[in-house]
């Protein structure tokens, strides 16, 4: 079989630009990039233009390669636009990759913004810089305040939940568009008045999946009465098992005592237990004679160290200056 070389230059950035460099340090790695194209359409007027007018230099972090902190060094083009009535003079290359101002590539800020939904942004911040990209949490939370929700307030098929931003805390209300299951709302709170509220202004709602939260429940009940509400088998299961404990709770008491396999109906009293049986040969383990060791004289006995010199001389200070503190 024959293999073919294949292109990645075209498959990663098209035909516009070309890799001409590549560096491979031990904590990075730099790809450089340079335009191809020789035109451009200006922003503001639409207006075509061939005219170069110079280029222009960005560095941009993106997707890491090989766990290594990856840079693309871009060089694009700046062009004049060439409409007398237009009031842009230059017009940057846009960069189909990375958003304007923008230091890293907008996959890589996607990444970012996926890991911190589950993280704080210090933690994200952290598991990032394990894969390779280099992220302050501030910058995390500079991508984060830039998230626009965009409201449409003809949506037909909504699904609505609880989302905690601090958990234990403070908790939302998120609406999302079944259609295509993006976030058309951050509502402040879960509680029934302010799902009531939204719920006003979007009249045109059929049909809505939730959770089993009663508040969701009786706010649609009350707006749109004719709505389709869908839950899932998961919350009716736990909705009857939260109501099956508290049918436990009452009816059964807290202790149960059991002897010999039955059930006993009253409590029974306490018994003093005494660990060890006062008869067990094993309690004679413990006795021990703790009196000085004598001879057949009655005399004491004297045990000898057998490791120290009586004649070392350092010894014999030391017994010396023992006896006299003694004394
Ligand atoms: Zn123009």
């Amino acid at each position: 079989m024959k293999y073919n070389k294949i292109d990645l230059n075209e498959k990663l950035f098209g035909d516009d630009f070309i890799v001409y460099d590549w560096k491979d340090d031990t904590d990075k790695i730099v790809i450089y990039v340079k335009a191809t194209s020789h035109d451009d359409i200006c922003p503001v007027c639409g207006s075509p233009t061939k005219t170069l007018h110079n280029t222009y230099h960005r560095v941009i972090q993106t997707y890491p390669i090989r766990g290594k902190c990856t840079y693309l060094d871009v060089i694009a083009y700046k062009y004049n636009c060439t409409n007398d009535e237009c009031n842009r003079k230059v017009i940057m290359q846009n960069l189909p990759f990375v958003s304007p101002s923008q230091r890293r590539t907008d996959e890589l800020n996607c990444l970012i913004l996926a890991i911190s939904m589950f993280l704080s942004n210090e933690g994200a911040s952290k598991v990032l810089k394990l894969l390779g990209v280099t992220v302050s949490n501030d910058s995390i939370k500079r991508l984060l305040d830039k998230i626009v929700i965009e409201d449409n307030p003809n949506v037909e098929k909504i699904g609505i939940d609880d989302v905690a931003i601090r958990k234990g805390q403070t908790y939302a209300t998120a609406v999302y568009d079944m259609e295509d299951h993006h976030m058309i709302a951050l509502l402040d709170g879960r509680d029934k008045e302010t799902v009531k509220t939204w719920l006003e202004n979007h009249k045109k709602i059929k049909l809505v999946t939730r959770d089993r939260a009663s508040a969701y429940a009786s706010a649609i009940n009350e707006v749109l009465p004719e709505c389709i509400q869908i839950v899932d088998r998961f919350h009716l299961l736990q909705n009857l098992i939260d109501r099956m404990k508290d049918i436990f709770k009452e009816e059964i008491p807290e202790t149960i005592y059991i002897k010999d396999g039955r059930i006993l109906d009253e409590i029974p009293e306490k018994e003093a237990v005494l660990k060890v049986n006062p008869t067990s040969k094993k309690l004679n383990t413990y006795d021990y004679d703790n009196s000085e060791p004598i001879d057949e004289n009655g005399n004491s006995i004297e045990f000898d160290k057998s490791c120290v010199d009586k004649n070392d001389k350092a010894h014999q200070k030391h017994t010396q200056s023992r006896k006299k503190n003694n004394n």
